[in-house]
């Protein structure tokens, strides 16, 4: 008798559920901004991730027609030498230690020559906390990097970066940012965002910004003109309202600022991280597909979500732009992160070959800027 309830009120929240979905399917569709219940719903689901995936592309395809676009750029890690300790980072190392490494600007000029070669117009720069780094070394950086390469789009520092510089200065964001685009800055990447909800951020990132300071950082850099992208490292021991939490921070800061060009989504890579023995199961293509679908449905002030092939791989990098994805990311030349936590999709995928990847999916390949200009 028990059993036969229990089978009758399953079938009740299933159909239910369905009835539920298909509603927050045809506000999608309808251009219609989702809600939190919405969001939720979508999350929820366990059985109808092909239908929110063919949503997503339906309404990726309003927006953007069949356009993926890219960028060629170099990404940079200054230095591999952390004093912080998130337990989804296979990066940082010790002062000590024998692969840690801090770059001088020699050596940062030489790597961006060589992304001169197949043609960069950007190049990305970050680095793990450093302690013993002072604020000239950031500062300087910039300078001599926009006086050697006058044209080249400079994104660098993330959120933690700025917050480090304003206490080593003891300058209020503001200033520290005010310096930056003074030396040559002219945009930064969202990262240090993980997942902004205050209480799986204490149990992933305990000693990053919190939420507050990460927002704050970078509404003060929207106010100041700096464009930012916003990220997402999902796929580890999050809760789908931890997952609700940061997209609806991030839309509103959007709805605020308008100053974010686009959504990462980051999933997470467990191998060579303390978080990996906490994850109950890893994340399969097919989730990822499920979450890039979900991002943009719900972030529909975004108009450009991006793909890391880093992270997940060519083939589904690929398979990707059919949920919802419209940029392939970049060249990288390297790519020091994502490896360092035991991913193997390497760090390095040519202009010729990102077009004939955007092409293999039925897609218009577009070369953009960083602020997503078209470029050609
Ligand atoms: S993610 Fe960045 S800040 Fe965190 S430990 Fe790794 S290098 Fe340091």
């Amino acid at each position: 008798m028990i059993n036969i309830n229990n089978k009758l009120v399953n079938k009740i929240y299933k159909i239910y559920t369905s009835e539920n979905l298909d509603k927050v399917l045809d506000k999608a569709i309808s251009s219609k901004r989702l809600d939190k219940d919405d969001l939720s719903t979508l999350l929820e689901d366990k059985i109808r991730a092909n239908e929110i995936i063919n949503t997503a592309d339906i309404v990726n395809t309003t927006l953007n027609s069949d356009k993926v676009s890219y960028v060629v750029n170099r990404n940079i890690n200054f230095t591999n030498i952390c004093h912080l300790n998130c337990r989804f980072c296979g990066y940082k190392r010790s002062a000590k230690s024998k692969d840690s490494f801090v770059l001088d600007y020699d050596e940062i000029l030489k790597k961006i020559e060589e992304g001169y070669l197949i043609g960069i117009n950007e190049v990305c720069i970050t680095g793990g906390i450093n302690s013993k780094l002072d604020a000239d070394y950031y500062f300087d950086m910039i300078k001599i990097i926009k006086r050697n390469f006058p044209a080249l789009h400079i994104h660098a520092f993330s959120p933690q970066e700025i917050f480090e510089l304003a206490n080593k200065t003891g300058f209020s964001y503001e200033k520290v940012i005010a310096i930056l685009i003074d030396n040559g800055l002219n945009s930064m990447p969202g990262t240090a965002a993980e997942i902004l909800a205050p209480a799986l951020r204490k149990k992933i990132c305990s000693d990053k910004i919190n939420s507050k300071q990460w927002t704050k950082i970078i509404t003060t850099a929207h106010k100041a003109g700096v464009k930012t992208s916003a990220t997402i490292l999902f796929g580890h021991i999050e809760t789908n309202p931890d997952i609700a939490y940061h997209l609806d921070l991030i839309r509103n800061i959007q709805d605020e600022t308008g100053g974010f060009t686009e959504f990462i989504s980051l999933p997470f890579i467990p191998f060579k991280t303390s978080l990996r023995t906490s994850v109950k199961s890893n994340l399969k293509a097919d989730d990822i597909f499920k979450f890039y679908a979900i991002f943009r449905l719900y972030l529909h002030n975004f108009k450009n979500i991006q793909v890391s092939w880093p992270k997940i791989g060519i083939d589904a990098a690929v398979r990707s732009l059919g949920c919802g994805i419209n940029d392939f990311g970049g060249t990288l030349m390297e790519e020091n992160i994502t490896k360092s936590a035991g991913g193997n999709y390497g760090e390095y995928l040519s202009e010729k070959d990102i077009i004939s990847l955007i092409r293999s999916a039925g897609k218009i390949p577009i070369r953009r800027d960083t602020l997503y200009n078209y470029l050609f």
